[in-house]
């Protein structure tokens, strides 16, 4: 009991350390934030201390603490996208202000390209996995075997179901023709 307890221990701290050097630009937290939500990415922005005509995204990652092996490099890179996502708008904002409305991403355009990563790194890893609901019951599978149109197929049928995401941001439900809220709502006029 006590030796299983240790090796989960060491496994979560060897856990924390590969995610801490995957995703440098951000705060990464481990812990449940309640009733099976899942990785999740907050997004905020800041004045950069480095250059002060600049800002910064500042980006805090939370997984769940029992994620391991392929489940959780594809959570890294998942996440990861929406990180570099959010540093992409931010970074571009101008010293005066102005900015690139097109790199503030929809729900709909950052979850696309995350899903890509994550089908990507499930399928050079050689596993297949199951996310949410995609049709009667059935789980979206990622990863090994899943190619081509299939792979934009299955991430769209996963978005398009509200239930398939549960965390602190909006949920699920978005399709291109109803991509749901940008990455920085507040940063949609020009100031
Ligand atoms: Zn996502």
């Amino acid at each position: 009991m006590r030796s299983a307890t240790s090796k989960l221990l060491r496994e979560r701290e060897q856990n924390r350390k590969r995610v801490d050097s995957l995703l440098l630009d951000a705060t990464v937290k481990f812990r449940d934030p309640g009733n099976g939500h899942d990785p999740d990415t907050e997004h905020s922005v800041r004045m950069n201390p480095n250059d002060p005509n600049r800002y910064q995204a500042l980006e805090t990652v939370t997984f769940k603490p029992g994620l391991s092996g392929s489940a959780l490099d594809a959570a890294v890179g998942h996440e990861g996208s929406h990180v570099a996502d959010a540093q992409d708008f931010v970074n571009a904002i101008s010293p005066t202000g102005a900015m690139d409305q097109s790199k503030n991403l929809t729900a709909y355009q950052t979850e696309l390209r995350a899903y890509m990563v994550t089908q990507s790194i499930l399928a050079s890893e050689n596993v297949k996995l199951p996310y949410g609901n995609c049709a009667m019951g059935t789980p979206c599978m990622f990863g090994a075997g899943i190619m081509g149109a299939q792979v934009t197929q299955t991430i769209n049928q996963l978005l398009a179901n509200p239930a398939n995401r549960y965390g602190t941001a909006p949920n699920y439900g978005v399709t291109p023709a109803n991509p749901g809220p940008v990455l920085y709502p507040i940063l949609t006029t020009p100031h």
